[in-house]
């Protein structure tokens, strides 16, 4: 497998994605420090609620806000925008102890999407809603509502603005780009009480249409938790969704057996790109077992265990410490 690692630690342990697409040449020395700044401070916040006793859940959700509020990731602020120039924000949650489930697609004014995904799941009859409605639901929550321009950045305006040309140009705008604008962040936990919990949220892809919902709001296909397997996806959505993908791992560890890392690289590496579609994911599994398979130039990527200290990579070839 590229870039997996076996992570045999003792509980607890958080592990985190900041987005497949992330390249060499679209990146400079204080993004990439600023990214690597920011996975590390949203460890720490992960691990913050892990060593206070609290649930893997509350850890997914802790790192999860912090990315969601760092520019650098595709997610909440600097989430990508939509070819009318929107910002359409997309998340899910999974307590893998429950079953429990809550997802939203399509929100433009929810600061934090997670926090509303765990809201839908902890406080509605419901696993996803979408848009308006879920907004409304929002305000009914507490849950913070902002102005649309607080999640706008310049860099994904101008990658917008890139791919209107670039589509111009080819006169075909008949498919979204299957590399480059992916960033979502997602987070999976593994507490001291042995309970898994996954989450992820996502601005999409650059330039999509709308409405257009991909992978990371679906449970089973951009999140997955059960009590043996956590999952969270990041890549081009629409092949993650077609795959089941984040299902399929876990799936594959409950009905073949095969550990976690080899039911993650068969399916972000062999049957997701066997159909043109790319990107990567975390998985993990109860026993502390962790893999990051991804088929890009880059992946966001860390962990900290019970230790406390970050661990943080980015590109391809980079190998994450091992305890
Ligand atoms: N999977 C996300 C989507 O298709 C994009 C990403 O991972 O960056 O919406």
């Amino acid at each position: 497998m590229r870039d997996g690692v076996l992570v045999a630690l003792d509980q607890p342990l958080l592990v985190i994605h900041g987005g497949a697409g992330v390249e060499r040449a679209s990146l400079d020395a204080k993004e990439e420090a600023a990214a690597r700044a920011a996975l590390e401070q949203a460890l720490r916040a992960g691990h913050a609620a892990l060593m206070a006793g609290q649930p893997a859940l509350d850890a997914v959700t802790a790192a999860i806000t912090v990315l969601e509020d760092a520019p650098q990731f595709n997610a909440g602020r600097g989430a990508v925008f939509t070819h009318d120039g929107r910002n359409e924000l997309d998340a899910s949650v999974m307590d893998g102890a429950t079953g429990q489930a809550g997802a939203v697609a399509g929100v433009h004014r929810v600061r934090s999407p997670i926090t509303l995904a765990r809201a839908v799941m902890e406080k509605s009859k419901h696993v996803m809603m979408v848009g308006d409605g879920a907004e409304t639901f929002a305000a009914e929550q507490g849950i913070e509502l902002v102005d649309p321009s607080w999640f706008r950045t310049e860099k994904r305006w101008q990658q917008l603005q890139k791919a209107l040309a670039e589509e111009a140009n080819a006169q075909a705008a008949v498919e979204l780009p299957g590399k480059a604008y992916f960033g979502t962040v997602g987070a999976l936990a593994l507490d001291a009480q042995g309970r898994l919990a996954a989450g992820t949220s996502t601005g999409g892809m650059t330039n999509k249409r709308y409405g257009r919902v991909g992978d990371s709001p679906v449970i089973g296909a951009g999140t997955w938790a059960d009590e043996r397997c956590a999952f969270s996806g990041t890549g081009w959505g629409e092949y993650y969704l077609r795959a089941a993908a984040a299902y399929d791992v876990c799936a594959r560890m409950k009905y073949s057996g095969v550990g976690v890392r080899r039911a993650a690289e068969a399916v972000i590496n062999e049957t997701i790109p066997a159909k043109g579609g790319d990107g990567g994911a975390i998985a993990l599994s109860a026993d502390g077992e962790v893999a990051f398979p991804f088929n890009t130039e880059g992946m966001y990527r860390g962990w900290i265990g019970a230790d406390g200290v970050p661990h943080v990579a980015v590109f391809a070839g980079e190998t994450l410490a091992e305890p």
